[in-house]
Parts: C-alpha cells; structure tokens; sequence
C-alpha cells in the first residue's frame, strides 16, 4: 500500500496545510517518505463536527454490531501483513519481534473489548421498580444505564506505535463505549499511524457505521492537539505521554466552557522492595530479572522499574554486584526519537549530580543509543532531594539504601503516585511487608509480589493507572476492560413507558443482562 501523507477525516483522504513532518529512522537518523503535513483548525473542526453527527447513531449500535467493528478492526490490521511491521520498525528502532508481539496484543485487546461490548455488564444496569403503595411517599420506578460520553480525542504514544497509538487501548475502549474517536497521531510514527488508520476507516465502511466514527490527524500537539481539546463537541481525552504534556492537556480541558475528563497516563518510577530474606534467598536471581526488566526496550516503559530500595547490608552489596556486572554487558539499544535521547541524556547527567553512579551498560555504538545506567543513594538524600524522584524516561535506575526498615516506610510515604510497586519477598518478609501495604494502595495502581512490573497484561483485573504524576484521574485505568469505564456516564429513566425504555432497561431484559433489580442480582 502506497502511503500517502494524508489525513483521514472520516472516509476522505485529505492532505495537510500545515508544517510537514517526516518520520526519521532512529537507528540511522535518516528521513522517511512521505511527508506528513500538519492538520488546521479547519481540519480539527470538521473531523468534530463529522464525529458529532456520527455519535448518536453510534452510540445506539447494537452490541452484536459494535463488538463485531472491533474485530473487524483487528481483521484489518491483521491484514496489512508485513509492512505494518517492516514500516513501525523503521520508525521505531523497535526490533522485529518486539512489534510483531505488540501488533498481536493489539488484536487481541481490540477483541478483547469485542467480547466485554457483548457481554454487556459494563452497561451497569440498575432498576428500582415501582412502589405505589409505599408509605409515606410512593416511590417512582427508576432505570439506570450507562451512556457513552461523546466523541473522544485520543493522543497516539510514542513508545507503543501500535498497542497505545491510533488502534491502542484508549480508541479500543472508547471506540467500545459507543464513542467516536479522532486520533492525533504521534509524529514519532506517522506511516504506522496512516496504515492503522486506513485499517480502521475501512472497518467502519464495512461494517456499514457512519464515517464520522473515526478521524486520523496529523500536526504539532499545541495547534492540532489544542484546537481538539477544546472544541466543544470533543468530550473526553486519552492520552500517553510526558508529564508536561498531559498537564498542558488537562489544563486546556479545564479551561473549556464545558470542562471536560483528559484520562493522561504520565510518568512513573515503579518503585521495586527487595526485603532481606528474598535478598539472601535469591540475590542473584533477582539481579538477573532486575536487569532483564530495566533494559527491555531501552527502558521506554511507563512501568520500567527505575526506583529499587533496600535495607542496607551484605545481602545487598552482592546484589548490586550482580547487576552492576550484568549491567556492564547490556548492548545500547536505540531509542524511539532523537528527542528521547536526548531527553534521556539530560535526565542521566542530572541523576549523575545528585547520586552515585554504580555501573553503566556498553557504550552506544550507533545514533539515539541508550546506555543503560545504574545509581545508587542513601535515603536521607533521597528524601531531602526532589530531584531523585523525576521519572527518566529509558534503561536507568535508582537504588535508595536505607538503614533500617522504618526508613524504608519513609521513603515509601515520600514517593509520588505510581503505576506499580513490586514486592520481592519470602516467608520471613511478610511482615515487614505488610507494613508498607496501606501506603502502598494509597500510592500506586498495581501492587506485585516477586514479578517485574513490565509487561501488562489486558484483561479484566488489570489496572494501569495511579496517583498524579502517573495519571491525572486515579479512579481509572487505561488498559484492561476497565478501561471503557473512563467514556461513560450513568444516565437514570423515571416512570418511562416500556416502550419508550432504551433496549438494555426494558422489562422483559431482551439483552439477557444480568441486572441489578430490586436490589438483587439477575441470574
Ligand atoms: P510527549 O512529548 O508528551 O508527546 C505526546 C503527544 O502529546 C504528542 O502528540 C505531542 O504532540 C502532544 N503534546 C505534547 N506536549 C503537548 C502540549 N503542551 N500541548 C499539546 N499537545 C502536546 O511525549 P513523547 O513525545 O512520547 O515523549 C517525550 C517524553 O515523554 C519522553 O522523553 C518521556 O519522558 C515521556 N514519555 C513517558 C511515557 C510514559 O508512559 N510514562 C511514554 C512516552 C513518553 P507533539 O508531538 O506535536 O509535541
């Protein structure tokens, strides 16, 4: 398929007027074709307005018909074969493999949300039938659903071109809510994103729903990304990305007429406990998979683990002498864009002037080359320096050593919000470990016990997503089917006719919901 450096506004192929970005090859610096120029406020406001005029017949498909659109999308992107592979590679710097897994946990996501659409319990049906008699006041009959909440502009990130960009999870669970979605697409990946999005466009043409269904825009975040935010037929925002970008988002959304939810999945350091008896047990084993985890994909996880703390000791020292030689024989891997390096390079040298470096992985041997790197601090340093604590997006880490177990609680009652922590503990552990457990829910999203916090699995458990800075909103995720929660709103229907009641609320329950009436459960 011949890229064209369009846009996609519903079924029309429409070139940009704005400044041009080219994708550029990490791995070796150079530019691809085609270009991609940028959308204008014209674009935005018509991709809005079709969007708007596809919501309310979108929003009333039938389960059958919306959870068949996403496998349909998956169907599609299956399709595109290998130069969706061969195209988000050269984009990337990602390898092969890498891509291949993440377009597989993309269709599985995608079908995924396929079944929970058909299942139906996100509808949260609730009904309080009629009490006429009820003394002293009748009490009304009273229907409960969940709508969804209008189109939603979905942010692509830049370190998942598949599974978090144009069909990722944020435009899966929306697209699954009943929302029109218009993706602004990452300039990291502009070819992957036009093949996904073809993909998608034609999902929606086949299955016969209006084209307003889904837009694919091009241009810079602070034109394109501003002018969707704040129009006013926009209703909710996913987004992926650095902190100071889901602030700015969360502020302009703020700042509308109508504010509006921005669900941003920021920054995290995923703390990691290693407690003395797993440490004396397996120090070695737990270096190797510290390791493994911190350098997978040069680091560019949002669940990476860059935090490690600890008692003091021997059992410890030998840890950090395990890791520091694996450390030491880890290849530099090229990053996503030349503005992450370079990032990561700024956020190394600052960790280099308020902590000790411990060991540091094999030189770069090409362009936008991490280097993995490993420092160490005490916690008193760590506590009284704010610096220690900013998320450096990529293969470093941050070991804090405390002296005793009640500084450990101090450094965990110090620690911003996060997407996960990890327990790594034996028997004798547990104690010391049910300790931190009350500060531990109260900071992060996911709590592991002897796992490694890379690697998410979308299922129905699952939960990414935590305090500020790692999201703006805690009371979401944004993988997992939970993740449809984020684009729905109740909606209550007193004294209505049957027949004027929306399918999932009639009497009869033609949708076979397992409802909640009358304060029972439905079988
Ligand atoms: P980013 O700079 O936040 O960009 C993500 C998207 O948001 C892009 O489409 C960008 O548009 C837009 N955007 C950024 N700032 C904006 C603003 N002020 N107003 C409106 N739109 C804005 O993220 P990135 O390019 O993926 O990577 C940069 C840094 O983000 C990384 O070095 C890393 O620190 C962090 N990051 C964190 C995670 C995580 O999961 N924790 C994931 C990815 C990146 P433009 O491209 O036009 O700016």
């Amino acid at each position: 398929m011949t890229l064209t450096g369009n846009m996609l506004i519903g079924q029309h192929s429409i070139p940009g007027t704005g400044a041009a970005l080219r994708a550029l090859n990490p791995a070796t610096n150079a530019a691809l074709e085609p270009a991609y120029p940028g959308g204008s406020a014209e674009h935005v406001a018509q991709a809005c307005a079709l969007a708007w005029s596809a919501f309310d017949s979108y929003r009333e498909t039938s389960l059958l018909a919306r959870a068949e659109f996403l496998e349909t999308i998956a169907n599609e992107i299956e399709a595109l074969g290998d130069e969706l592979i061969e195209r988000a590679v050269a984009e990337t710097g990602l390898p092969h493999a890498r891509i291949q897994g993440e377009r597989g946990r993309t269709c599985q996501q995608l079908r995924t949300f396929a079944r929970t659409v058909r299942a139906g319990e996100w509808l949260d049906v609730r009904i309080d039938t009629a009490q006429p008699g009820r003394q002293p006041l009748p009490r009304a009959d009273l229907r409960q659903r969940q709508v969804p909440l209008g189109p939603v502009a979905v942010f692509g990130a830049s370190n998942f071109p598949l599974a978090f960009s144009v069909a990722g999870g944020d435009t899966a669970s929306a697209l699954a809510a009943g929302c029109p979605v218009i993706v602004k697409a990452h300039g990291a990946h502009p070819g992957t994103s036009e093949l996904v999005g073809r993909a998608l466009a034609r999902a929606v043409k086949q299955c016969g729903l209006p084209e307003g269904v889904f837009s694919l825009l091009y241009g810079s975040g602070r034109e394109v990304g501003i002018a969707l935010v704040t129009d006013p037929r926009i209703k909710a925002v996913g987004f992926t990305g650095s902190q100071s970008g889901g602030i700015a988002l969360c502020q302009a959304a703020q700042a509308r007429p109508e504010p509006i939810p921005v669900y941003a999945e920021m920054s995290s350091i995923n703390p990691v406990y290693l407690f003395p008896a797993a440490l004396k047990a397996r120090g070695e084993a737990l270096a190797q998979g510290f390791v493994t985890s911190l350098t997978q994909g040069a680091g560019q996880f949002c669940t990476n683990p860059g935090l490690v703390i600890a008692v003091q000791g021997a059992q410890l020292e030998q840890f950090v002498s395990v890791a520091s030689s694996l450390l030491q024989r880890s290849p530099a891997q090229t990053m996503l864009t030349p503005g992450i390096f370079q990032a990561y390079e700024a956020g190394v040298g600052a960790l280099a002037e308020h902590a000790h470096p411990v060991a540091s992985g094999l030189p770069a041997q090409g362009s936008n080359q991490c280097q993995a790197q490993l420092f160490s601090t005490h916690a008193q340093d760590f506590l009284a320096n704010p610096h220690l604590q900013g998320e450096v997006f990529g293969a470093a880490a941050l070991l804090v050593q405390c002296v005793d177990d009640g500084e450990m609680r101090r450094v965990t009652e110090h620690l911003e919000g996060q997407l996960t922590a990890t327990l790594h503990l034996d028997e004798g552990d547990l104690e010391q470990a049910q300790g931190l457990l009350p500060t531990l829910e109260r900071k992060a999203g996911r709590l592991l016990v002897n796992g490694w916090p890379t690697g998410v699995e979308v299922c129905d458990a699952m939960v990414h997503g935590g305090p500020f800075p790692a999201t703006s909103d805690s009371r979401s995720t944004s993988v997992g089917t939970a993740a449809i929660l984020r684009f729905l709103r109740p909606v209550c229907y007193q004294d209505f006719p049957d027949s004027l009641l929306p399918e999932a609320l009639k009497q009869d329950n033609p949708l076979a919901l397992r409802r909640l009436l009358d304060g029972q459960r439905e079988a």
